[in-house]
């Protein structure tokens, strides 16, 4: 349930020297009195964060010390990155219509400056001639409101490697799927994450790619919650809200339909330990995480 949040709206990528001294000095705080392995740090929770509204799915905080669960905190969305994997634990945002408009595709894939260099930030070069596309998690297409915006899809924190087909064909519909669903009058909280090692791309099997650098996830799943536009979402949320819940195996298959491959949340958090919606009370997850979806798909 809790988690540090930066407010909003952030200066894009401004990580200042007085918070992370701030986060050292919260961490070893909790340090002190608890061990911080199991411990969260306390701090007061920031309900303006639209890309958290949700919550954060492993409570990943923004601290070098925590390499594989690193909270990067954009205004366009937010990342829970793992270093030692070279990709994005998930990746969490809100999409309604006034982030649509007539921006371009940047497709200026960047290494993401703000990691420590002695992470060796993940590049475009990592992903060249792998067979894996490089995959967004926050498409490009849900960020054309300025060029700023859409360019931050393309930095390689944002990025998995995916099998073209499952990228260019079933995900792809799927995404569009959920922009359609905008058009209609609704807005969208949307987490799309991975787990496992080991996809078939273009060249057949990989667990990783670039010697190492980058492990190719074995499933890709997104959960996209669809509310009517209006105010006050978290707490429109309801047992008969429509969440739509998808698990996608990382293979370059001619793979079905999208609504194929629906299951329900609880699948999804027994497989990775996440807990995704920790915003909402328990009851309502329990209520809600168990059903699979069955609306339409186009
Ligand atoms: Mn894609
Ligand atoms: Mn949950």
């Amino acid at each position: 349930m809790k988690y540090i949040s930066t407010g909003h709206p952030l200066p894009k990528m401004h990580y200042s020297p007085l918070r992370n001294l701030l986060f050292i000095a919260l961490l070893m705080t909790s340090l002190a009195s608890c061990g911080w392995q199991e411990e969260v740090i306390p701090i007061e929770e920031d309900f303006s964060n639209t890309n958290l509204t949700l919550g954060n799915p492993t409570d990943a905080l923004p601290t070098y010390l925590d390499s594989d669960n690193f909270l990067i905190d954009l205004p366009q969305y937010t990342v829970s990155y793992s270093n030692s994997r070279g990709i994005p634990n998930w990746v969490s945002w809100h999409l309604d219509l006034s982030w649509m408009g007539d921006a371009e595709r940047s497709s200026y894939f960047s290494r993401n400056k703000e990691l420590p260099t002695e992470w060796a930030p993940v590049t475009t070069n990592n992903y060249k001639n792998t067979g894996f596309d490089r995959g967004h998690n926050c498409p490009s297409a849900d960020r054309t409101s300025s060029e700023d915006d859409n360019r931050s899809t393309f930095l390689m924190t944002n990025i998995v490697p995916q099998a073209p087909r499952h990228n260019q064909r079933v995900w792809k519909k799927l995404e569009a799927y959920s922009r359609d669903l905008v058009e209609e009058g609704n807005e969208l909280y949307i987490i799309m994450g991975n787990y496992g090692e080991g996809g078939i791309g273009r060249n057949g099997y990989a667990e990783t790619i670039s010697e190492g650098r980058v492990t190719v996830p074995k499933y890709i799943w997104k959960t996209i919650v669809v509310l009517p536009e209006g105010d006050d979402d978290i707490s429109r949320i309801q047992a008969d809200t429509r969440i739509i819940t998808v698990l996608i195996e990382n293979v370059n298959d001619d793979l079905l339909d999208w609504g194929e491959y629906r299951v329900s949340i609880d699948e999804i958090e027994d497989a990775i330990g996440f807990d995704l919606l920790s915003r909402l009370p328990l009851s309502l997850q329990d209520a809600v995480e168990g059903i699979v979806d069955e609306g339409p798909t186009k």
